[in-house]
C-alpha cells in the first residue's frame, strides 16, 4: 500500500530518516508510490513578514522541484480545519500510514497531535520517526535522570551520544502528486529574491569549509567579516540536517568550536522539550517581578530599536541588517538583545517577538532561550548584571567600522572605528543619524538598580 510522507522543518530528501521510513514501507507493501505532502496553516503564514513568507516559499519551491513537481500543499485558515482537509486528503487515497519527523517544540508538538487525532479519525495512523536534531530532545540526561540546565555539561554528555552518520536516501520510491494543490504564495514582499533549499544549503556548507571553517574559532565573533556559516535558515527549515553538518568536522580546535555551536541548538531544543511554557515565560521566574518600562517612551523606544534608529551604531547596524537581510550576526543578536532589555528596559518577550516576525531562521527554541540567556533570566552563567556596552561591543567586534558603515549609510562617511561615537565628531551626525536615545552608563545603572530591588525579602 502506499505511503504519505508529511514534511514539516526538514524540507530534504537527504539525511532523512523519517522519509527513509515511508519510502522503506512503501516497498515492503509491494507499493512503491510516496505522497509528499506539506501542511499549511494560512493565516500563519499570511501574518508572517515578507521575507519569512518568501523563505518559507522558497523551500517549498525547491523541495518540489525535487520532487518532480510531487509536493502537496494542504491549506486551512487554522490547525483544526487544516487538521481535517489534510486528513480527509490522505484518506480519499485509501492511504493507511502517514510518515513524518517528530517535533519537540510545543507548537510542532500541537501540530503532531492535532494532525494524528484526525488521522485516527479517518482510519489512518501518523508514524514519527527521527526529530530536527542529531540526538533527540530528551535524551541527554544528568546520572541521575534529570535534564540538563548549564550547557558545558550537556555539551559533554551530547558529544558522547552525537556519533550518528548521515541517512542516505532509500531508492526506489515512486512520489505522486496527491491532487493539484498550488505551492504558497507571499501576499507581501521581500527586500530580495530569496534562494533556498536543500541543494543550496549543501552549497553553503561546502563554501563555508572553504571560506571559513578553519578560522571559525578566530573568526566567528566579527560582525564586519564573513567568518560563519550562513546555515541557520537552511538548519531551521531542515534544508540540512546537523548531522549532515557534523559529519564535515574533525577534532581542530575550530571545528569544535564550531561543533559546539551545533550542540547549543540542540541544548535549546532540550530545554525548551523540558520547560514548554518558556517560549513565551521566564526561565528564571524571580525575573516576571522585575521592573519593566511600558507606556508611550517605552513604546517609542521600542520602535527606535525595531527600526534601527536608537543612536548607537552597533545596534543600529544590527536591527537594519535584520530587516535588510532576515539575518543578524550571532554577536550582534546578542548587543541588541542586552540594549533592548538593559538600556531600554523592555521585556524580553517584545525583542523575540520582533525576531520571530523578521528572522528567517526563526527557531523557536534557539529564539527564545537565546533572548533569555542575554536578558540574564535564561540558562547558564549569563547573570543579569553582565551588560553589554554597545560601543566596546562594536569597537572590538566591528574592529574595521565596515559592518555599521554597511547598514547604516548615515554614517558612511566616517573612517574606521570612529564610526562607534559619531557623536564625538563635528559632522559625525551630519547626515541625519539621531543621537542616542538613553545614556548607557545611566540605564546600565538603572539596570543594577531595578537588579537589586529583586533581592529585597
Ligand atoms: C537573541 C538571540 C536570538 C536568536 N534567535 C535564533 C533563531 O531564531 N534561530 C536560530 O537559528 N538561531 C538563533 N540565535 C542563535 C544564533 O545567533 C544564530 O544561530 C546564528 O547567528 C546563525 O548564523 P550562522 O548560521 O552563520 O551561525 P554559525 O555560527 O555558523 O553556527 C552554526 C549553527 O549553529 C547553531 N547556532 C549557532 N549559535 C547558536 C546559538 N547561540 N544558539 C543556538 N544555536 C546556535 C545555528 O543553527 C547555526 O546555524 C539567536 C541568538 C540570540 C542571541
Amino acid at each position: 500500500m502506499a505511503r504519505a510522507f508529511w514534511f514539516r522543518r526538514d524540507l530534504r530528501l537527504q539525511d532523512n530518516i523519517a522519509l527513509n521510513r515511508a519510502i522503506e514501507g512503501a516497498l515492503q507493501d509491494g507499493d512503491a508510490r510516496v505522497f509528499p505532502m506539506y501542511a499549511l496553516d494560512a493565516s500563519v503564514f499570511e501574518n508572517l513578514e515578507g521575507i519569512r513568507q518568501h523563505s518559507l516559499a522558497a523551500s517549498l519551491e525547491a523541495l518540489d522541484s525535487d520532487l518532480g513537481g510531487t509536493l502537496e500543499v494542504v491549506s486551512a485558515e487554522d490547525l483544526d480545519n487544516l487538521a481535517q482537509k489534510f486528513a480527509a486528503a490522505v484518506a480519499a487515497q485509501g492511504i493507511s500510514i502517514v510518515h513524518a519527523t517528530r517535533a519537540f517544540d510545543p507548537l510542532g508538538v500541537r501540530e503532531q497531535n492535532a494532525i494524528g487525532l484526525a488521522l485516527r479519525d479517518h482510519g489512518s495512523f501518523l508514524q514519527l520517526d527521527d526529530s530536527y536534531y542529531v540526538i533527540p530532545p530528551g535524551t541527554v540526561m544528568k546520572d541521575d535522570g534529570s535534564p540538563y540546565r548549564v550547557y558545558t555539561p550537556f555539551f559533554k554528555n551530547w558529544t558522547q551520544l552525537a556519533a550518528a552518520r548521515p541517512a542516505v536516501m532509500v531508492q526506489g520510491g515512486d512520489f505522486v502528486k496527491l491532487a493539484t494543490a498550488e505551492l504558497p504564495k507571499p501576499s507581501k514582499s521581500a527586500p530580495f529574491r530569496v534562494v533556498a533549499g536543500e541543494k543550496y544549503a549543501l552549497r553553503t556548507l561546502s563554501r563555508f569549509r572553504k571560506r571559513a571553517l578553519d578560522r571559525y574559532d578566530e573568526l566567528r565573533d566579527r560582525a564586519d567579516l564573513s567568518g560563519t556559516s550562513h546555515l541557520s535558515h537552511a538548519l531551521a527549515h531542515g534544508e540540512i540536517h546537523p548531522r549532515t553538518v557534523l559529519a564535515q568536522l574533525s577534532d581542530s580546535p575550530a571545528h569544535t568550536i564550531f561543533r559546539k555551536e551545533i550542540a547549543w541548538r540542540e541544548f535549546y531544543a532540550d530545554v525548551l522539550w523540558h520547560n514548554p511554557h518558556t517560549l513565551t515565560e521566564y526561565y528564571d521566574p524571580k525575573f516576571a517581578r522585575m521592573r519593566y518600562d511600558e507606556g508611550a517612551i517605552a513604546d517609542e523606544r521600542l520602535k527606535a530599536w525595531q527600526q534601527g534608529r536608537t543612536g548607537f551604531p552597533m545596534v543600529d547596524a544590527g536591527m537594519r541588517q535584520l530587516l535588510q537581510t532576515g539575518w543578524m550576526h550571532n554577536r550582534v543578536r546578542m548587543i541588541v538583545a542586552s540594549f533592548l532589555v538593559k538600556d531600554l528596559h523592555l521585556e524580553w518577550q517584545l525583542g523575540a517577538e520582533w525576531f520571530e516576525r523578521n528572522l528567517s531562521d526563526f527557531d523557536p527554541a534557539s529564539n527564545a532561550h537565546g533572548w533569555q540567556w542575554t536578558a540574564g533570566c535564561g540558562t547558564d552563567a549569563s547573570p543579569y548584571f553582565r551588560i553589554f556596552n554597545p560601543i566596546s561591543q562594536g569597537q572590538k567586534f566591528d574592529p574595521t567600522g565596515d559592518y555599521v558603515r554597511r547598514y547604516v549609510p548615515e554614517l558612511a562617511h566616517i573612517q574606521g572605528a570612529a564610526v562607534h561615537e559619531p557623536w564625538l565628531l563635528i559632522d559625525g551626525l551630519a547626515h541625519g543619524y539621531p543621537a542616542p536615545i538613553v545614556d548607557h552608563s545611566a540605564e546600565r545603572q538603572e539596570s543594577l538598580a531595578r537588579l537589586a530591588e529583586l533581592k529585597k525579602p
